[in-house]
């Protein structure tokens, strides 16, 4: 089957517990639908030099394979330069010359869901624009028809949130994730989006997007993340939650994979004897609250 799921981090750090096990729940969901695995860095913003090396020996440590070479989002510029150029040449594009202030204060337009963009340069006229583009550079728009749209996850079911006419590209050129995240996984034969759910909001947004495309919109599971004691989502300041961190405590990888997969409803030990059982029905389907792991004897 020429079809496959992925694991898409940003490079800004050590990957965290509650990343691993994100991971282990793609790889669950690619596997044992006989997809392929892929890995995409994205590296658009946010890198940190180092990260990417660290994130993949740690995927590979708790038993996470992929196939073939990793993706790299700075690497792909013209894919995203010519979606753009298609969704512009469609008359779906349009230059944003808005500062995040003046977003906030303007009126927002009525029946517009809450935080919408209001719609201040949409209809500017050529010579409006021209003006404007001699006092700041323009970020790229997309002129939507809609204001939401619904997208059926397996998790999740239906699931209906806004679309505005949110950026493609930023004012300071680099393309927006939104778009980069569509383009990719189409041009990658990814048919299978298995990620945090704190990414469910902004589905709409790529689904529809996609459907502009003519791209066939992926299947969607949005899995729960792990919380700290606090209820917030797991951070790095919580305290030993990377391998590493975790290592310096003495507690081995095989205790965390080990610890994630019994969180998940599945047997510990190697990946390959819980994948013959994994069911997405029977996953929780709430935050996972990271225990810490005592070390041994201690
Ligand atoms: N790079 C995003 C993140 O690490 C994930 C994007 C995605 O899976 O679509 O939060």
């Amino acid at each position: 089957m020429n079809s496959a799921g992925r694991f898409a981090p940003s490079p800004s750090g050590e990957l965290h517990v509650g990343n691993l096990r994100t991971a282990l729940l793609a790889w669950f969901f690619a596997r044992s639908t006989g997809r392929r695995f892929l890995l995409r860095v994205e590296d658009l913003d946010r890198a940190r030099a180092g990260a990417e090396a660290e994130q993949l020996r740690d995927l590979a440590a708790i038993g996470v394979t992929w196939d073939g070479g990793v993706v790299r989002q700075t690497d792909r510029e013209h894919l995203y330069t010519a979606a753009i150029g298609r969704l512009t040449e469609a008359g779906l594009t349009y230059e944003c010359f808005c500062t995040r202030r003046e977003i906030q204060e303007a009126p927002s337009a009525p029946h517009a869901p809450q935080g919408a963009y209001p719609g201040t340069c949409r209809n500017l006229t050529a010579a409006e624009r021209a003006a404007k583009r001699s006092l700041r550079p323009a970020a790229l728009r997309l002129r939507s028809a809609v204001s939401e749209v619904t997208v059926e996850d397996l998790l999740h079911g239906s699931f209906t949130g806004a679309v505005d006419d949110f950026v493609l590209r930023r004012n300071d050129g680099v393309t927006a994730y939104n778009l980069a995240v569509v383009v990719d996984d189409a041009a990658q034969g990814i048919d299978q989006v298995v990620r945090g759910d704190d990414l469910l909001p902004s589905t709409p947004r790529q689904a529809y997007l996609a459907s502009l495309l003519h791209i066939p919109v992926p299947e969607y599971a949005h899995v729960p993340l792990v919380f700290n004691a606090d209820g917030a989502r797991l951070a790095k300041r919580d305290g030993a939650v990377t391998l590493a961190d975790l290592a310096g405590a003495g507690i081995g990888v095989d205790r965390v994979r080990d610890a994630l997969l019994v969180s998940l409803g599945l047997p510990p030990g190697p990946l390959q004897a819980a994948l013959a059982v994994f069911d997405p029905a029977a996953l929780p389907r709430r935050p996972w609250v990271w225990p810490g792991l005592a070390e041994p004897g201690a």
